[in-house]
């Protein structure tokens, strides 16, 4: 395959039966003209020519990941570790989606879109999933148990504060957009505004919005406007989907895999997140485990 930089990788992706799915494009380490962050983006998307004929994709997750350096191969931190399972899903909902326009094909609600990819954050730190990934780069042995339990110890570290600042900057974008005047938008005092809304659901002064208001790029040009809540919504349903996964008994439980590909990655354009959702969970979505991984219940 082309590749357009030294070191990116091409994989093939297939189905277990063989039948072919798309191209992966791994692109994991920084460059000097490559942006920050990490992303999966598509060269070309999933679908459908007039005819009918199937398109498949050609996805590409892009990462800064620490580089090998003199003997040293490159190796994962945690965080870049969940990062790329992250990604990972992102670009299994771009494999998986299927349909025959536009809509149906992927294009999902702003707040379904972190789903996919936040529900691949759940697997990478469960103990069981931990020791089969998890090797020593040189002695290749499993990570010790006393490690895996330092991880899960501190998964809880500091939620209370982080929740906090997630949902007063949720907040603060919705009282933005419910702004309908524009000469209230003229004569808009920003600090004030912001201060008002947040005295207003008793923010404590040691917690801050996630973002200040003059550098929350996401609401006023990022495309979250309005939608900034989508990262806590798209947790509330991805906790909910993976405790049911867990509660069965299997992590890799196969039917509620093929219920949940089918439902909520290859035909989630069909219809509202939610109803989609629901033909995967058989209910709605419960937000007590996500209060529990968060420490908060
Ligand atoms: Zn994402």
């Amino acid at each position: 395959m082309p590749i357009y930089y030294p070191g990116v990788e091409t994989y093939e992706v297939k189905e277990a039966n063989g039948d072919f799915l798309g191209i992966l494009y791994l692109d994991y380490y920084p460059r000097e003209s490559k942006s920050g962050g990490a992303w999966c983006t598509s060269f070309r998307e999933s679908g459908h020519d007039i005819n009918g004929k199937k398109i498949y994709p050609v996805v590409s997750l892009v990462m800064n990941f620490t580089p090998a350096s003199g003997d040293t191969p490159a190796l994962l931190t945690w965080d870049e570790t969940e990062t790329m399972w992250h990604e990972f899903g992102h670009s299994l909902h771009a494999f998986f989606s299927d349909g025959l326009y536009s809509r149906t094909c992927g294009n999902v609600p702003h707040d379904y879109v972190e789903m996919p990819s936040q529900i691949m954050e759940n697997w990478v730190a469960e103990p069981e999933v931990i020791r089969m990934y998890a090797k020593h780069y040189k002695t290749g042995e499993v990570m010790p148990d006393s490690l895996i339990a330092k991880i899960e110890n501190s998964a809880l570290f500091n939620q209370g504060f982080m929740t906090t600042e997630l949902i007063a900057a949720s907040i603060l974008d919705m009282k933005y957009h419910e702004i309908t005047s524009i000469d209230e938008i003229k004569a808009l005092d920003v600090d004030a505004f912001e201060k008002q809304q947040m005295d207003a659901i008793g923010l404590m002064p040691e917690i801050l919005p996630r973002y200040r208001s003059t550098n929350f790029a996401h609401i006023f040009n990022g495309g979250y406007s309005a939608g900034y809540y989508a990262y806590t919504w798209a947790e509330v349903l991805d906790k909910d989907a993976f405790n049911y996964f867990k509660s069965s008994g299997d992590l890799f439980n196969p039917e509620l895999a093929a219920s949940f590909r089918k439902n909520c990655l290859q035909e989630c354009g069909n219809d509202e997140g939610m109803v989609q959702y629901r033909k995967f969970r058989g209910q709605d979505p419960d937000y007590e485990p996500y209060l529990r991984a968060r420490g908060l219940k």
